[in-house]
């Protein structure tokens, strides 16, 4: 049985519809989390977990950003972004095919060499002979591998584009728990605390060679608690041992002093629990490295 997955970005100008469409998708409202500093690198906006397949949705930060479209930085920009996901959404919305900001975001969809799929939103509103011509326009750049018409707030559409981008994810594990559906930009705050409390325990002996997952992260308001299991990833028994220490000390000296970082974040009681596993190569799978936050 194989399971697929994929990191994809929904990408376009302002106002096409792209947090319509990705609301649509996730089935539910995305929750934005508060401000807090980012220190992550990855940023999730929702997850999509359907049998047998997940798909992993990011922000691309760069992108919403531009006001000087055709500036060569903005294109470098975005496709930085581009680097990290396996599939690329390009919404544009049928009455405005014309927004100043396509001509970069092409190039840079371009230069990614990402399989890309072009999605025409909006088709409930407006003049139906206006779709062909576009979809044809698009067709002749052969930078997509398909151009479908959608309507994000009706949900005309959406079924076909979900039905390609299946077609389109690899091989590959789920990379979140069911359970994780919106904004995860917390969890990865969290696997970066912990991470850093790594960092300064063990110095130098670590930090290259591991990383942190994490498993379960659940709030129970009631009892004023957080509940959060996480994997240390090493790369050797070697390492293990540093980690867990002499009789578990260090993995606790760990535990403790981000239980402490967690609380102040969270603002309740946290529960805490780590374990570490030896994960060979994982530094040397790209994808395995993505998931990880690199
Ligand atoms: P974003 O800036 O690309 O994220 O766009 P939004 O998702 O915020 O949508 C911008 C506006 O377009 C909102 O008022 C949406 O309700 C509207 N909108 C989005 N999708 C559709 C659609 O398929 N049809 C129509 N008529 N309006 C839509
Ligand atoms: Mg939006």
């Amino acid at each position: 049985m194989t399971f697929l997955s994929g990191f994809i970005a929904i990408v376009g100008p302002p106002n096409v519809g792209k947090s319509t469409l990705l609301n649509r998708i996730l089935g539910k409202k995305i929750a934005i989390v508060s401000p807090k500093p980012q220190t992550t690198r990855n940023r999730i906006t929702g997850i999509r977990h359907e049998p047998g397949c997940q798909m992993v949705f990011m922000d691309t930060p760069g992108i919403h950003r531009t006001r000087t479209p055709l500036h060569k930085s903005m294109v470098n920009s975005a496709q930085s972004v581009f680097k990290e996901v396996d599939l690329l959404v390009f919404v544009i919305e049928m009455n405005h095919p014309e927004a100043p900001e396509i001509p970069m975001i092409l190039s840079a969809i371009r230069k990614s060499k990402k399989p890309s799929i072009l999605v025409v939103n909006k088709i409930d509103k407006g003049l139906k002979e206006k779709l062909l011509p576009i979809m044809a326009e698009y067709d002749e750049t052969r930078s997509f591998k398909s151009i479908i018409p959608i309507s994000a707030l009706t949900g005309d559409g959406v079924e076909n584009l979900l039905q390609e981008l299946r077609s389109m994810l690899r091989e590959g594990p789920p990379f979140f728990p069911e359970e994780v559906r919106t904004d995860q930009s917390e969890s990865f705050l969290v696997s970066e605390m912990i991470r850093e409390k790594i960092y300064l325990h063990t110095r130098k002996e670590l930090p290259y060679s591991s990383a942190v997952t994490v498993e379960r992260l659940e709030e129970r308001p009631e009892r004023d608690l957080v509940s959060i299991s996480a994997k240390i990833h090493v790369e050797s028994e070697s390492q293990k041992g540093i980690l867990i220490g002499q009789g578990g000390k260090m993995i606790k000296k760990i535990g403790e002093t981000a239980r402490e970082n967690l609380e102040r974040f969270f603002g309740s009681r946290v529960f805490l629990e780590l374990l570490v596993r030896v994960d060979k190569n994982w530094s040397k799978d790209p994808r395995t490295l993505r998931r990880l936050g690199y």
